[in-house]
Protein backbone atom coordinates (compact mmCIF):
# COMPACT_ATOMS: atom_id res chain seq x y z
CA UNK A 1 0.00 0.00 0.00
CA UNK A 2 1.14 3.30 -0.84
CA UNK A 3 2.18 5.67 1.78
CA UNK A 4 0.17 8.66 2.13
CA UNK A 5 1.81 12.23 2.86
CA UNK A 6 -0.72 14.69 3.77
CA UNK A 7 0.51 18.09 3.90
CA UNK A 8 -1.80 19.77 5.52
CA UNK A 9 -2.30 17.66 8.77
CA UNK A 10 -4.55 15.11 8.20
CA UNK A 11 -2.25 12.52 8.73
CA UNK A 12 -4.36 9.74 10.24
CA UNK A 13 -6.24 9.78 6.86
CA UNK A 14 -5.78 6.22 5.20
CA UNK A 15 -7.66 7.08 1.75
CA UNK A 16 -5.17 6.21 -1.02
CA UNK A 17 -7.31 8.15 -3.89
CA UNK A 18 -5.32 10.91 -4.32
CA UNK A 19 -6.80 11.67 -7.43
CA UNK A 20 -10.18 12.37 -5.93
CA UNK A 21 -10.12 16.25 -5.81
CA UNK A 22 -11.08 15.97 -2.22
CA UNK A 23 -8.62 14.13 -1.02
CA UNK A 24 -6.21 16.87 1.52
CA UNK A 25 -3.44 16.25 -0.19
CA UNK A 26 -5.19 18.06 -3.15
CA UNK A 27 -6.17 21.35 -1.11
CA UNK A 28 -5.61 22.83 2.12
CA UNK A 29 -8.88 22.46 3.75
CA UNK A 30 -8.34 19.26 5.73
CA UNK A 31 -11.20 16.42 6.16
CA UNK A 32 -14.11 19.28 4.96
CA UNK A 33 -14.43 18.78 1.26
CA UNK A 34 -14.27 15.18 2.02
CA UNK A 35 -17.03 15.14 4.79
CA UNK A 36 -18.81 17.17 2.70
CA UNK A 37 -19.46 15.05 -0.11
CA UNK A 38 -19.84 12.00 2.17
CA UNK A 39 -22.92 14.11 3.80
CA UNK A 40 -24.19 15.42 0.99
CA UNK A 41 -23.98 11.94 -0.56
CA UNK A 42 -25.14 9.85 2.36
CA UNK A 43 -21.95 8.49 2.57
CA UNK A 44 -19.46 7.21 4.79
CA UNK A 45 -15.86 8.31 4.55
CA UNK A 46 -13.51 5.89 3.87
CA UNK A 47 -11.31 5.91 7.21
CA UNK A 48 -13.97 4.76 8.59
CA UNK A 49 -14.50 1.86 6.66
CA UNK A 50 -10.64 1.26 6.90
CA UNK A 51 -10.69 1.53 10.96
CA UNK A 52 -13.67 -1.12 10.91
CA UNK A 53 -10.98 -3.63 9.43
CA UNK A 54 -12.47 -6.36 7.76
CA UNK A 55 -13.44 -7.01 4.20
CA UNK A 56 -16.02 -4.84 2.73
CA UNK A 57 -19.25 -6.83 1.67
CA UNK A 58 -20.73 -4.53 -0.62
CA UNK A 59 -19.22 -2.27 -3.36
CA UNK A 60 -20.50 1.28 -2.32
CA UNK A 61 -19.48 4.28 0.45
CA UNK A 62 -23.16 4.43 1.43
CA UNK A 63 -23.99 4.44 5.05
CA UNK A 64 -26.23 1.24 4.56
CA UNK A 65 -22.91 -0.29 2.78
CA UNK A 66 -21.09 0.45 6.16
CA UNK A 67 -23.83 -1.17 8.46
CA UNK A 68 -23.51 -4.16 5.98
CA UNK A 69 -19.75 -4.15 6.89
CA UNK A 70 -20.26 -3.65 10.77
CA UNK A 71 -22.84 -6.33 10.58
CA UNK A 72 -20.47 -8.82 8.81
CA UNK A 73 -17.97 -7.96 11.18
CA UNK A 74 -20.50 -8.46 14.70
CA UNK A 75 -21.53 -12.00 12.50
CA UNK A 76 -17.87 -13.03 13.03
CA UNK A 77 -18.07 -12.58 16.12
CA UNK A 78 -20.88 -14.71 17.00
CA UNK A 79 -22.78 -11.29 17.78
S1 LIG B 1 -12.78 12.16 6.53
FE1 LIG B 1 -11.99 11.88 4.44
S2 LIG B 1 -10.22 13.26 4.33
FE2 LIG B 1 -10.70 13.00 6.49
S3 LIG B 1 -9.42 11.31 7.20
FE3 LIG B 1 -11.37 10.42 6.53
S4 LIG B 1 -11.10 9.82 4.41
FE4 LIG B 1 -9.45 11.24 4.93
Amino acid sequence: MNEIKNTIGVPFCSCTDTKCPCHPTNHDKGCVPCIAKNLKNREIPVCFFKAAGGEKPTDGWHFEDFAALISSLNGQKGL
